[in-house]
């Protein structure tokens, strides 16, 4: 029996230098959230030249390309395609000095998530598919996300009618690019990155001379009381056993010593690991938040504003037992089983619109003798450049090889079969 991932693999000696300018390309020109319009184009056009279906500006910029290849399963594989506010600093021959101008004034744009490591290798993978369609049967999705960062990318796809736009998908595959040696591969199944929810709280008091209190309900004092209460969320209603981190973050009241203000606002970060735990702290902040502002007699309700809000990533246990088996098979020695991660995407809304199971796994992207080197001298978490750092930047190889290769070989393992 032939096995359908060599057969496809072996077109990539053929598209290797290909991958390796559009992501040279894409390095250089980044584009932040909702904005991914060179970016879109770019994949759009070569998903056509390679006979795909394709419908451009979904949810903004997000593109879906199907190649329908027969009876067989629907599998979708989804890249994100936006860049940081982050002035990039890694030297590199094809660093980006690009600016934007915002409502802030001008800032920087940089790939230091490696977001475009993930679109030039789903082009890839989209190639090889489209190039040796006799090795495999279903149909394949390419789709690529915009404003991940924002985590509202996925949203604004999906609130655009993607479910109706797109082939309802047997499964969801998307990868990351980690500060793992490059060459890595790691599934991890059930719970792998964690929730993100931003609030924004709004505190009203009445405010009065600082001399007379009597006068005033004190929303410095709430604001104060808030904060210590907070902490028992997690070391007292949590089991010792559920992480959750609960931090507030920013704290602002007042303009000067003798004058009590009207109102205060908190910002705060929650991270969770999975929907219970989730829904269990937020309920908890409102509570406290609320009985502390009766507890001062506030004279209104707070107000709340999630400002934004990732889901957990809990990947399907079948699925991803599929992919590792055939990870392990392809990749060998460099297939792992992943940590779990305390970053957060909002990938997982995809697959929830359709009701699709998903796996999301992570590749290497740090030259390998530069992490074995940290490693021996324990001086990985000081040496190694992370996501969003201006220093992040994957090796070109084998980083790429390994983002086409786990995706065809993830793809494969459904429609290959
Ligand atoms: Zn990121
Ligand atoms: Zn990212």
């Amino acid at each position: 029996m032939t096995d359908p991932a060599r057969t496809v693999l072996a077109g990539l000696d053929a598209i290797r230098s290909d991958v390796e300018d559009l992501y040279r390309d894409l390095h250089r020109h980044p584009e932040l959230g909702r904005r991914e319009h060179r970016t879109a184009k770019k994949a759009a056009d070569a998903l056509r030249r390679f006979g795909y279906e394709v419908t451009e500006g979904v949810g903004g910029t997000g593109v879906i390309g199907v190649l329908a290849n027969g009876d067989g399963p629907v599998v979708m594989a989804r890249a994100d395609m936006d860049a940081l506010p982050v002035r990039e600093q890694t030297g590199l021959p094809y660093a980006s000095t690009v600016m934007v101008s915002d409502d802030g004034g001008e800032q920087p744009v940089m790939h230091a998530c490696g977001h475009d490591v993930h679109v030039a290798g789903l082009v890839g993978c989209a190639r090889l598919l489209a190039g040796a369609k006799d090795a495999w049967r279903g149909t394949f999705v390419a789709l690529f996300q915009p404003s991940e960062e924002n985590g509202d990318g996925a949203d604004a796809m999906i609130d655009d009618g993607l479910t109706a736009k797109s082939p309802r998908p047997d499964v969801v595959l998307a990868q990351h690019v980690l500060p793992y040696p490059a060459g890595y591969v790691g599934t991890r199944p059930g719970s792998f990155l964690s929730a993100a929810d931003s609030l924004r709280i709004t505190l009203h008091g009445r405010g009065a001379h600082g001399s007379m209190p009597q006068a005033a309900v004190d929303p410095v004092v709430m604001a104060a009381m808030i904060v210590v209460r907070l902490q028992t969320v997690v070391s007292r209603e949590l089991a010792a056993t559920t992480p959750a981190v609960l931090t507030v973050g920013s704290i602002h009241a007042g303009s000067g010593p003798n004058i009590i203000p009207d109102s205060a606002v908190l910002q705060l970060n929650v991270r969770t690991y999975d929907d219970t735990t989730r829904s269990g702290v937020l309920r908890a902040i409102e509570r406290i938040v609320r009985a502390e502002c009766d507890a001062s007699g506030a004279p209104k309700e707070p107000e709340f504003e999630r400002t934004s809000s990732f889901p957990p990533t809990v990947n399907d246990e079948d699925a991803t037992e599929r992919v590792a088996g055939a990870f392990a098979a392809y990749f060998g020695d460099d297939a792992h089983t992943a940590e779990p991660q305390t970053a957060s995407e909002d990938m997982s809304e995809i697959p929830r619109a359709f009701g699709a199971p998903f796996t999301y796994w992570a590749i290497g992207g740090i030259d390998p003798e530069r992490y074995a080197e940290a490693e021996r001298k324990g001086t990985v978490s000081q040496d190694i450049p992370v996501n969003h750092s201006a220093t992040f930047a994957p090796v070109v190889q084998p980083t790429l090889d390994t983002g086409v290769s786990a995706m065809t070989v993830a793809a494969l393992a459904w429609l290959g079969s």
